[in-house]
């Protein structure tokens, strides 16, 4: 009789352990839910906005040539990058004071806020989620320099 008791205690208080621990996990996971949602309700990203096109906007317009493209989280502006020889897409900040890019480099998914100078999170945005793969970097093809290393900031 002792025995089975104590088996059954046992038992109990190794079930209690699990649903506390499950419901530590849960209460975690929640956590991690609501902040990502806090992030997703982010004014100044709008993920249902598709980006302006397959390369920055400036450069398609002039013929010039990019090194990597960012995306305007709010409006879906492609930019290029700070490297590029114009920074299109810091330019578009500064002028429209959407101050929040993601990449719009193939597997790229990162955020940056030039506001705080820092790399934040985002939800997903609407697609294409990056330039076509066939682009090249630097591109648009045809329109890169040969020394366009020499040209980056
Ligand atoms: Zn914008
Ligand atoms: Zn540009």
């Amino acid at each position: 009789m002792v025995a089975l008791t104590r088996v059954r205690v046992n038992g109990r208080a190794v079930r209690r352990h699990q649903f506390w621990v499950r419901h530590h996990k849960n209460s975690l996971e929640v956590t991690r839910f609501a902040s990502r949602l806090v992030r997703m309700a982010d004014p100044r990203i709008d993920p249902t906005v598709p980006p302006s096109g397959d390369g920055c906007v400036e450069y398609l317009a002039s013929g010039g040539w990019w090194f990597h493209l960012r995306r305007c989280a709010s409006c879906g502006h492609i930019g290029c990058c700070d490297s590029s020889p114009s920074q299109h897409a810091s330019a578009h900040a500064k002028a429209s004071g959407h101050t929040v890019i993601r990449s719009f480099e193939p597997g790229e998914d990162w955020f940056y806020d030039y506001e705080t100078d820092e790399g934040m999170e985002g939800p997903a945005l609407a697609p294409p989620e990056h330039h076509p793969l066939e682009q090249p970097t630097p591109g648009p093809a045809g329109k890169v320099p040969r020394d366009w290393q020499r040209h980056l900031h």
